[in-house]
Order: structure tokens, then sequence, then C-alpha cells
């Protein structure tokens, strides 16, 4: 398949005949032609280790035999009718990630990307609930549709165009927010902004566990057992974005918001549970389902046999190599490596997260917390020279983002910390 066009002419092509709006990664960007489990190979054939799984989506590996081989049989058998026909493959695949739920989560609405599930989502909040303020977090990235960058508070993402009524709270982060780790405090500022800031009743709050594009960050212990009260008893639902914290990678749980102890009303899904499949769902109770069901709701290729049939052995795979117990294993040595690495450089301000979904944030003054944004910079670009792939995020751009495919080892763990050492060293 990879015809040998140079990076070059990709990339004059992709200016050509792609949008302005696109972004990449490092000076030079990669051409990557191939993958296989945690790694990646250019086209010159080198490999690299990647942390950060193609945005947290490749959750199994790349090109995981199991799952090419479930979308294969599937593709040469029937690709495509939509729902209008019975499938089992769609259906297999609901009960499967029902199964996964706790709760009464158990009607699924399967759709093809984060954006669509959140866009679902906050329509089943303001149907059900009658209201239409709905709450999300500063620092949050929900999607990027007309409907979804409300919900998105980066101004990074956010187009100049009408938000809805959308409200964003302080952030409950323990390393920056204004409170430290005090959930109390943020649950009474959320407390006070429906009070003072909405018709006093809302539809919904909608969260990520840990905050992924916003640099891995996690919600003050105890955040939304408090917030979910709250939300409740102002008549709206709680909303789990499950994108990037769900199946096992933060090791403790299977589900992000069960670190947090609480079951949300609707919880949405999307990059992991295919592993580079189009793929996303909304899990709600048939309670909230039902006013659904007032109008027909339809998605052409929610759904679709191949797509199910990859959903499902994301599944398979993930419980068969027991990838949720592995991810703490591996995410635990990860987080105590790093954090004896941030004794010996200054820059390292903070090292977060759980499991395979780890936050390093770098700072140039670890008292003021002064975004070293020129130097993640410049270690990026190292880190990839010495073969090892990180994202990056926040608003500033400075913290480092691991979240590399789920087979990821403590080897690959030993080598990228090695790596960053080395990196920081030379600085
Ligand atoms: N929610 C979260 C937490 C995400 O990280 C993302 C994507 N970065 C989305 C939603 C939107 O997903 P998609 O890009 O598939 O529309």
């Amino acid at each position: 398949p990879y015809n040998g066009m140079s990076a070059d002419e990709i990339f004059q092509k992709r200016k050509s005949f792609l949008g302005p709006s696109l972004f990449h990664y490092y000076q030079k960007p990669l051409n990557i032609v191939e993958g296989k489990m945690q790694y990646l190979f250019d086209d010159s054939g080198r490999r690299y280790l990647d942390a950060f799984a193609g945005i947290v989506t490749v959750s199994c590996g790349h090109c995981h035999p199991d799952i090419v081989n479930a979308v294969v049989e599937q593709t040469k058998l029937l690709q495509h009718t939509t729902t209008i026909y019975l499938h089992h493959a769609i259906v297999e695949f609901a009960e499967a990630l029902a199964s996964k739920m706790p709760g009464n989560l158990k009607v699924v609405y399967f759709v093809n990307s984060g954006t669509e599930a959140n866009e679902l989502a906050m329509m089943m909040a303001r149907l059900y609930s009658g209201n239409l303020s709905m709450i999300a977090l500063r620092n949050a990235y929900h999607g990027g549709s007309a409907g979804t960058i409300g919900l998105t508070a980066l101004n990074t993402w956010k187009y100049p165009l009408p938000q809805g009524e959308i409200h964003h709270v302080v952030n409950p982060d323990p390393y920056r927010g204004v409170f430290g780790s005090d959930a109390a405090l943020y649950a009474k500022e959320l407390q006070d902004h429906i009070d003072y800031g909405t018709p006093g009743k809302i539809a919904g709050f909608i969260a990520e566990t840990i905050q992924g594009v916003g640099g891995a960050v996690e919600l003050a212990p105890g955040y939304l057992k408090l917030v979910y009260d709250i939300v409740r008893k102002a008549g709206g639902v709680c909303i789990a974005d499950e994108v990037q914290s769900g199946f096992g990678r933060t090791g403790s749980h299977y589900w992000g918001f069960e670190t947090q102890g609480v079951i949300p009303d609707i919880v949405t899904m999307a990059k992991g549970i295919g592993n580079g499949l189009p793929l996303g769902a909304v899990v709600t109770t048939p309670e909230i389902a039902q006013v659904m069901a007032q109008k027909i709701q339809f998605n052409t290729f929610g759904g679709n046999p191949v797509c199910s049939a990859g959903g499902l052995a994301v599944l398979k795979v993930l419980d068969k190599e027991k990838r949720q117990i592995h991810c703490a294993d591996v995410g635990s040595h990860l987080i105590e490596r790093l954090r004896s690495l941030q004794k010996n450089h200054e820059i390292i301000g903070d090292v977060r997260g759980q499991g395979l979904m780890v936050g390093i944030e770098l700072v140039t003054d670890r008292e003021k917390k002064t975004p070293a944004k020129v130097e993640t910079g410049v270690l990026f670009e190292k880190l990839k020279d010495l073969g090892v792939l990180v994202g990056k995020g926040g608003l500033h751009g400075n913290v480092f983002r691991i979240k590399p495919p789920m087979c990821f080892t403590k080897a690959d763990a030993d080598f990228l910390v090695d790596a960053l050492d080395y990196a920081i060293s030379g600085m």
C-alpha cells in the first residue's frame, strides 16, 4: 500500500488539497507508513516507540491481528446496509458493551466519532431534562462541531460562533486550580454558577475524568461525587466523556468515572473503542433513551457491520490480554520512574495521571509554575529524534501526554524515561 510518495510531496499536496487549519507535529512532519502494536515505522524504515497511539486511539496496538482479522472477514462478507435491516454484529457489540457498564446503563447508540457522541449526549440531556443550560469544565475538550465546540473550553479550538447555552466552571485541577485539591470548594463554585449564571435548572454536566487534550489533568479527588449530586438536584443529567479515559486505560478501573466512585446517566466513547476504526458510542439508561423515541434517530454508518465486528474484537482483546491490569502495572512503574526523574530535573513541574494516561508538565519556575513552552518544543523534537513519540497538550502546550497503545511494556516505559532523562540533561 505505501506507494513511495516522499514526505515533501505529501506535505505539498496536503497544503494544496487539505484545509489550512490542519496542524502537524514536528518541524519536519513524520511520514508514517506502517504500524505494529506499540511501534510505528516511517518511510525510511525507522522504528519509533509510539507513546501517543494516534491520539489515544489505538488501544490494543497498531494492526492488532485479531482486530484486523475481524474487520477483513466482515468486509469480505458484507460491508454495509444500515439498521433498516437486521445484522448480528451490531447487537453482539451493543450487548458486549452494555455488559461492561455499571448500573442501568444499558442502551447503546453507535456513532462515528467522539464529537458525534457528545452532540447526541447533549441533545439527550436537553430533551430529557427539558432544560437548556449545559455545564462543562474549563480546559475540557469535547469535540469540534458547531455544538460541541461550545462544550470545549480551550480557546485554541473555539471558532467565534454562537456557542449555545453552555457554561464553563472552574477546573478542579489539583496542580493549577485556584482551590488546589479541595473538591468541596470547586463543587461550591459550580453550585454558585448554577444559582447565579443559569435559570437555576440545568440540562446537564459533562466532564472527562482525566482531561486529555487539556494535558492529562486529573480532577480533584471526590469532585464528581459532589458535583453529580448538585447537578441532579438542579434537574440535570451527568455525562461522562470516556473518549480517552475508558476501556481500562486508567488501570484501576475499566471506566474513568469509576475512579471517582460515580455512575453517570450518559457515557460517551470513541477513539480506543475502535482501535483506529471510525467508531463512537453513547450509552444511557432506558429511561433517558425513551425521550429520543418521540422522533426517529438515525445514523447511516453508526454500528455498521465492519466497525461493529472490529469494536467487538477490541473488547475481546482487552479482556483476553488483561489490558486493564497491565495498564495499572506498567502505568505505576512509569509514574514511579517519572517521579524519580522529577527529583533530578527542575523543569518537571508535575507528573500525574493513572495507568497509561500520564501527563508530564514542564515549567521554567516550579514556584510560579511558568509554562516551559519553548523547552517543551525542543524536548519534543529531541524525543522524536531518539525514537519516542509522545503527545503534547494543555493550553500552553507544555505538557507531554503519554497514552500509548495498552500493549506498552515496562521496558518501553524505561526507554521513554531514559530518553527523556537524556534529552533534558543535554539541554
Ligand atoms: N472527547 C474527548 C475527551 C476527546 O479527546 C476528543 C478528541 N480529541 C473528542 C471528544 C472528540 O472526538 P473526535 O475527534 O472523534 O470527534
